[in-house]
């Protein structure tokens, strides 16, 4: 299926030389085709159940390698979002597209992240007895294109992509140590490491910094900051402190009720009366 879409403002090229000082380049979008800019489209999305609309068409485009958060208040429809492009929910009309071709409707989970679509939980998921380490390459080996067993050795070039990965999420000197006994921040830097592993190409991420201290919560912008542009990322957060420093002058989508109720640069939507009407009068 061929899609007619003007082009977004934010131009692959642009996107991703935008703050992606990262060590390592953008991933390479094989098999997506990105070719008018942006990496999903949600198209008129409603979700009901039993009659009432936890997503009420909604309508959002993500462009290649930007980082989109998305507030609102509780049920707004945020978590049904990411269930829908994730395929844990269908939803009851509307379209969702992986770039211009893969339609997500029609698959299923496992093969909507095997597209490169990586998801991270509020709560970390890692394997708590094993090290650091050992989490970082189960994750990698459990991807289907790794053409590897669990008992196969690992190769320099793999040895060298966990210890990339280490230093990204700031675990370098945790490596050896059993992942139940890292601090909750940290169990969060390596759920997100062990999704890098899999070079999705669109991240979602529901409130990443939830439970995290001040400082965490700080390393975890900068973290944010290094995947900007390499990977496309969509961020859910509560807290609008951290949504001021990671959006970066970036849009800002507004949920509520189910569809878009304001979009733009931070300053825009806070200072949008719609917008202090539905956080005031909750
Ligand atoms: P948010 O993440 O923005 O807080 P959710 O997407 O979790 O919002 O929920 C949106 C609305 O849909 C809420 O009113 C919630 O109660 C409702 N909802 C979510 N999942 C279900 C479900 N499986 N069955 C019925 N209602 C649901
Ligand atoms: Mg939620």
């Amino acid at each position: 299926m061929t899609r007619h879409r003007p082009p977004l403002p934010v131009s692959p090229a642009e996107a991703s030389g935008a703050g992606g000082a990262a060590a390592y380049g953008r991933v390479k979008p094989s098999g997506v085709d990105t070719t008018h800019g942006a990496i999903l489209y949600l198209e008129e999305v409603t979700v009901s159940f039993d009659g009432f609309k936890a997503l009420n068409r909604l309508s959002l485009d993500i462009g290649v390698g930007e980082l989109r958060c998305i507030i609102g208040p509780n049920g707004a429809g945020k978590t049904t979002m990411m269930d829908v492009i994730t395929g844990k929910t269908r939803p009851t009309s509307g379209t969702v597209f992986f770039g211009q071709s893969i339609d997500l409707t029609g698959l299923d989970e496992s093969q909507i992240a095997h597209a490169g679509i990586g998801r991270k939980f509020q709560r970390p998921t890692v394997f708590e007895h094993h090290t650091v380490f050992e989490n970082l390459e189960l994750a990698m080996k459990a991807d289907k294109r790794v053409r590897a067993t669990l008992r196969s050795r690992l190769g320099g070039e793999q040895i060298d992509r966990i210890g990339q990965t280490l230093e990204l999420v700031r675990l370098t000197r945790e490596a050896g140590r059993e992942a139940g006994l890292l601090s909750h921040g940290q169990k969060q830097w390596l759920e997100i490491g062990m999704l890098l592993m899999q070079e999705p190409l669109l991240l979602l991420l529901d409130e990443p910094v939830a439970g995290m201290t001040d400082a965490e919560t700080e390393r975890t912008g900068e973290l944010l900051d290094e995947l900007r542009g390499r990977h496309s990322l969509v961020v859910v957060e509560h807290d609008m402190e951290f949504v001021t420093r990671i959006a970066d002058g970036g849009r800002v989508t507004v949920l509520h009720e189910g569809s878009v109720l304001a979009e733009g640069s931070m300053a825009a939507v806070q200072a949008d009366p719609k917008v202090i009407e539905v956080y005031l009068g909750r």
